[in-house]
């Protein structure tokens, strides 16, 4: 019988130095950001497969939260005749919600193998929110695609250009179809990704940005449901208020809003973010303050190439290089993590439990 002796401390040091030296090269292939923020699919419900982005996440981006756009541009021969649009800014006529963008998702993410599906997080979108029956359109995608669905988004409440071009009644913060929809998806475990601009486009000197209060009411009337304000509220004309950082600084401050995450998707909003070394300093600032509450995003729209996908990741490098090193793994990966595993967790647990 041979005695088993105490392996000497330096072979030890030696085979970990070895260990590590074979892991360095698969370190370098490890995945540097999650996306919280992605459409297969743009206003016209065209786009990519599942399986061509997969060829843009490539080694470089783990996951991804995966949904199409719930709003359709009509094409009216009355108003552009033989001029297709494909963008809401190409045409008066107007956007209606398109829920089979439900189904398209759900049978892409269905097309791929178990690896492959494990790198996204499909999203439930094709809703009308001002509708008091948009949860119960919810409840009957995830019946029809169980074992699919982590989240819903990215819907729309108000959005400059958008919202007043959706055919129908307007949505608004103040409806009680939202809390509907929050109350189910709290119920479910859904995450919740919703678009909210901060303000209205070229507000006048003093004039009140009533969306404030009305979101700090929403989200306290919802504190069981996880919730990511896309972009901040951000957009394209919505610039950064005044005192934006510090009015956000407030409000994830208190525990009320401790279920509320923001997304920095959108190269609308990268370029507010880095346009100034005071505004990357400032921004750099909250999310090492709060970085719990950052997450990563594109909102690429079925982009052709890797290059154009991460187009948003590369304009943030100086904000990255900013940050502490826990705050930016949380923000481009952590955060993504920690909320869509569980949200998975709890949906599933839902659909075993209420799915027959
Ligand atoms: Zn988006």
């Amino acid at each position: 019988m041979r005695v088993r002796r105490p392996v000497p401390l330096s072979l030890l040091s030696a085979v970990a130095g070895a260990l590590f030296l074979v892991a360095a090269p698969g370190a370098a292939d490890a995945p540097v950001v999650n996306d919280c923020h992605f459409h297969l699919t743009n206003y016209i419900q065209e786009g990519i497969t599942a399986k061509k982005h997969l060829e843009n996440m490539g080694t470089k981006v783990g996951r991804v939260a995966l949904f199409g756009i719930p709003l359709q541009q009509t094409w009216d021969h009355g108003n552009t005749g033989d001029f297709a649009p494909w963008y809401y800014t190409q045409t008066d006529a107007p956007l209606y919600y398109y829920s089979f963008t439900d189904a398209y998702i759900a049978m892409q993410y269905k097309s791929l193998s178990p690896a492959e599906q494990a790198r996204f997080d499909p999203m439930i979108t094709g809703f009308n929110p001002a509708d008091m029956y948009a949860a119960d359109h919810i409840r009957r995608v995830l019946e029809t695609f169980p074992g699919v669905f982590t989240g819903i988004g990215e819907f729309t409440i108000h959005k400059e250009f958008v919202s007043p071009k959706v055919a129908g009644v307007t949505a608004s913060l103040t409806n009680p179809a939202l809390d509907r929809i929050l109350d189910f998806a709290g119920e479910v475990g859904l995450v919740v990704l919703m678009h909210n601009d901060i303000d209205m486009p070229f507000p006048k000197p003093g004039q009140d940005p009533y969306q404030l209060a009305q979101l700090r009411d929403l989200f306290r009337r919802h504190p069981k449901t996880t919730i990511i304000w896309a972009h901040c509220g951000l957009g394209r004309i919505v610039r950064p208020v005044e005192h934006q950082i510090e009015m956000v600084d407030r409000a994830l401050a208190t525990a009320e809003s401790s279920h509320v995450y923001i997304d920095i998707s959108w190269d609308e909003v990268a370029k507010y973010l880095v346009a100034t070394p005071d505004s990357i300093q400032a921004a750099a600032n909250l999310i090492n303050k709060y970085p719990d509450r950052f997450l990563f995003g594109t909102d690429e729209v079925a982009p052709k190439d890797q290059k154009s996908y991460l187009k948003v990741y590369d304009m943030y490098a100086p904000l990255f290089a900013k940050l502490t090193p826990e705050a930016s793994e949380k923000l481009r990966k952590g955060n993504y993590e920690r909320l869509f595993d569980a949200a998975r967790a709890k949906v599933r647990a839902w659909e075993k439990a209420n799915v027959r």
